[in-house]
C-alpha cells in the first residue's frame, strides 16, 4: 500500500510500505478518507525529527520512519475480537492519543499528560496518511448521519482549540481575544463565538486575517497597524477582556495577551513557543492574571466536539483552504504551508485518492 513516510528532515516520501496485517483483538482495521496536516508536521518535516522517536518509543516499539496523520477520518474495514463500539463500513474519526492507562497521570484520567504517551501518525506503527491503518478501537467514534469526511479529519484540531478555549473558563456574555489566526486560532474564534461570547482576533498574515474574517465570528485587526492592548482596552470600556487565547506562540502575542487581559482574567497558552519569552511576573501577581497552558486534549472529548459539529454549531471545515492529493503532499502541502507568503490555513490530504 501507499503511504506518506517521513524518512527525516525534508524528506517525507509517498512510497510503498507493507499492509498491515489485519485487526488483531481490540483493534480495527481503517481505510482513512481524509488527513489535515497539522504544524507538528510541519515541524518534523522542517527541523525533525522531534516528536518522532528515532528509537524505539517505550509505549509502542514505533521509530522513524514512520507513516504521518494523526488528524483523520476513516472507514471501518474489519473489527479484531471483542470490538463491539463500531462496525464495518462506519465512518469514524480517530483520536490519535496513545497511553498507557497506568501512569500517575492516566490513573487520574489526566491521559493526555501521560508519561509515556504516544501518538498514532508520529510514534506509532501507522498512520492516517496511509491507504490502510490499524488503531486501538477504543480510539475512534463513530460520526453521526449527515456528518462528513471531512469534518470527522477536522475533530482533532477543533478538540485542540476547543480545549484552549474551555481552559480559559470562557462562558456565554465573555469577552475573548484570540492571538493568531492560524489553524488553531480561527478554529477557537469559532468555538468561543459558539459559546457566545464576543470575539477579537489579531493576525499579520492577510490570507489568514481574511480567512477568519470570512468566518464572521469577530472583529480581525492586525497587530503591525494597531497597538492590540489599547484597542482591547477601548472596546472593553478600558478594562480588559476576560480570556485571552494565544495561538500563535509569539512572544509579542503572549506580551500582548498579558497586557490586554482584564484582572482576575485568563489566559490559555495554547499555541506552541518554540524559545523562551520574556514576561513580566509581577503583572500576573499585582492583577491576579491566570496563565494556563494546554497540551493536546482531553481524551474524552471526541463525543462531544462531534455532537457540536454535527449540529453545526462549530463549523470546522470552514477553515479548510485546500484539498490535495496524496501525491502532491509535499509541494501542494508542506512545501505550501511553509512558504513565507503563507497564503494558505489548512490543508487537507485525500488519501483515497492515492495514485
Ligand atoms: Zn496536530
Ligand atoms: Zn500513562
Amino acid at each position: 500500500m501507499l503511504a506518506a513516510v517521513f524518512h527525516g528532515s525534508r524528506d517525507i516520501r509517498v512510497e510503498d510500505v507493507a499492509e498491515p496485517t489485519g485487526a488483531g483483538p481490540g483493534q480495527v482495521l481503517l481505510r482513512p478518507h481524509w488527513c489535515g496536516i497539522c504544524g507538528t508536521d510541519l515541524h518534523e518535516y522542517s527541523v525533525g525529527p522531534i516528536v518522532i522517536p528515532t528509537i524505539a518509543h517505550p509505549l509502542t516499539g514505533a521509530s522513524a520512519p514512520q507513516i504521518l496523520g494523526h488528524e483523520f477520518s476513516a472507514e471501518v474495514v474489519e473489527v479484531g475480537p471483542g470490538v463491539t463500539n463500531v462496525a464495518v463500513g462506519d465512518l469514524v474519526s480517530v483520536m490519535p492519543l496513545v497511553t498507557c492507562g497506568q501512569c500517575y497521570y492516566c490513573r487520574r484520567g489526566l491521559n493526555h499528560l501521560c508519561l509515556t504517551m504516544a501518538c498514532v501518525g508520529l510514534s506509532y506503527q501507522g498512520g492516517g496518511m496511509s491507504e490502510l491503518a490499524v488503531v486501538p478501537a477504543s480510539l475512534v467514534t463513530v460520526l453521526p448521519e449527515g456528518m462528513s469526511a471531512i469534518q470527522g479529519a477536522m475533530v482533532e484540531p477543533g478538540a485542540v482549540a476547543a480545549y484552549g478555549v474551555d481552559t480559559a473558563g470562557v462562558r456565554p456574555g465573555d469577552t475573548v481575544l484570540i492571538t493568531g489566526a492560524g489553524p488553531i486560532g480561527a478554529l477557537a474564534s469559532l468555538y468561543a463565538y459558539s459559546l457566545g461570547a464576543t470575539v477579537y482576533i489579531s493576525e499579520v498574515n492577510p490570507t489568514r486575517s481574511a480567512l477568519v474574517l470570512s468566518l464572521d465570528v469577530g472583529t480581525v485587526v492586525d497587530p503591525t497597524r494597531v497597538d492590540v492592548v489599547q484597542w482591547v482596552r477601548d472596546q472593553t470600556g478600558g478594562i480588559g477582556v476576560d480570556a485571552v487565547i494565544e495561538c500563535s506562540g509569539n512572544e509579542s502575542a503572549l506580551q500582548t495577551a498579558i497586557g490586554a487581559v482584564r484582572a482576575a482574567g485568563r489566559i490559555s497558552q495554547t499555541g506552541l513557543h518554540t524559545r523562551p519569552a520574556a514576561i513580566d511576573p509581577m503583572i500576573l501577581s499585582e492583577r491576579e492574571v491566570t496563565l494556563a497552558g494546554t497540551w493536546c486534549y482531553r481524551v474524552t472529548d471526541w463525543p462531544r466536539i462531534i455532537d457540536l459539529i454535527s449540529r453545526g454549531r462549530y463549523p470546522v471545515e470552514s477553515i479548510v483552504s485546500a484539498r490535495i492529493d496524496m501525491a502532491d503532499i509535499v509541494d501542494q502541502g508542506f512545501e505550501t504551508l511553509l512558504s513565507p507568503s503563507g497564503d494558505q490555513v489548512k490543508v487537507l490530504v485525500n488519501t483515497r485518492a492515492i495514485t
